[in-house]
């Protein structure tokens, strides 16, 4: 009985193996297909031109893009290159296996991963078109807890650009004290950290983008929170929008 299982089991693997290199092999051409698109739709929500498609590497490990424990995508804006990790990305247009891989978390929509390295890269091209030069630009040397605030900034941006392209909204609820989290990451409750960078980020700058479109786009690359504002980012992001009202 125990044998018959074995070959079941096997089996299921081999077609679970071919149905993977399907996958990794369909990624670059359907990256390639849609990225005209989707760059066009995002450069149009985010009222930023778009001047170049990044460059696409699809290496399984490379020394500053993913590795292979690393994150499905990621922008390098040194060498202008978005890298994507064919193992974790299901083209949304896959069949049941993508399905079931993106509904297990085994790997993540291609589309969304897309979308989110794209506005990293339109923020980046954006910048250096204004002659500000490659944004962000991240001093490694400085504390962490001085770097969150321009983070928050990077990733609410590219968040910002994929929730409106693709889906929805953020999971932490409109009324979270984002400087109560803050203080808990600087307390050392480090697993906090990404939830503030990239769903605090998010709702920081998203009334901002709303109502501001570039114009609050480019005051967020300007005046990023200081290591004060952290401690009260209500007043952070009233302060923004005080400004832009006062200018317009
Ligand atoms: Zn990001």
């Amino acid at each position: 009985m125990g044998t018959v299982f074995l070959a079941v089991g096997a089996a299921l693997a081999m077609i679970k193996n071919r149905a993977d290199q399907k996958i990794d092999a369909s990624i670059q051409p359907y990256v390639e297909k849609n990225a005209e698109r989707l760059l066009q739709v995002e450069s149009e929500l985010l009222d930023v031109p778009y001047t170049c498609t990044p460059i696409f590497s699809f290496e399984v490990v490379s020394t500053t893009g993913p590795s292979a424990s690393g994150p499905a995508g990621q922008y390098v804006g040194e060498t202008q290159t978005l890298h994507l990790l064919p193992s974790k990305l299901a083209p949304s247009n896959t069949g049941w296996v993508g399905q079931l891989e993106r509904a297990v978390e085994v790997r993540t929509d291609a589309d969304r991963v897309i979308a989110h390295e794209f506005g990293h890269h339109l923020i980046d091209q954006w910048s250096r078109v204004q002659g500000r030069g490659m944004w962000p630009c991240v001093d490694e040397e400085d504390k962490i807890t001085s770097r969150i605030g321009l983070y928050m900034i990077n990733e609410g941006l590219a968040k910002y650009a994929q929730c409106t392209a693709i889906d929805g909204k953020s999971v932490l609820p409109a009324n979270v004290d984002l400087s109560a989290m803050y203080n808990q990451v600087v307390d050392g409750v480090f697993p906090l950290l990404r939830l503030l960078v990239y769903e605090g980020g998010f709702q920081l700058v998203q009334p901002v983008l709303d109502q501001h479109g570039k114009r609050g786009i480019e005051f967020l690359l300007e005046h990023p929170p200081s290591d004060t504002d952290m401690f009260d980012l209500g007043a952070y992001q009233s302060g923004v929008l005080g400004a832009l009202e006062t200018t317009r």
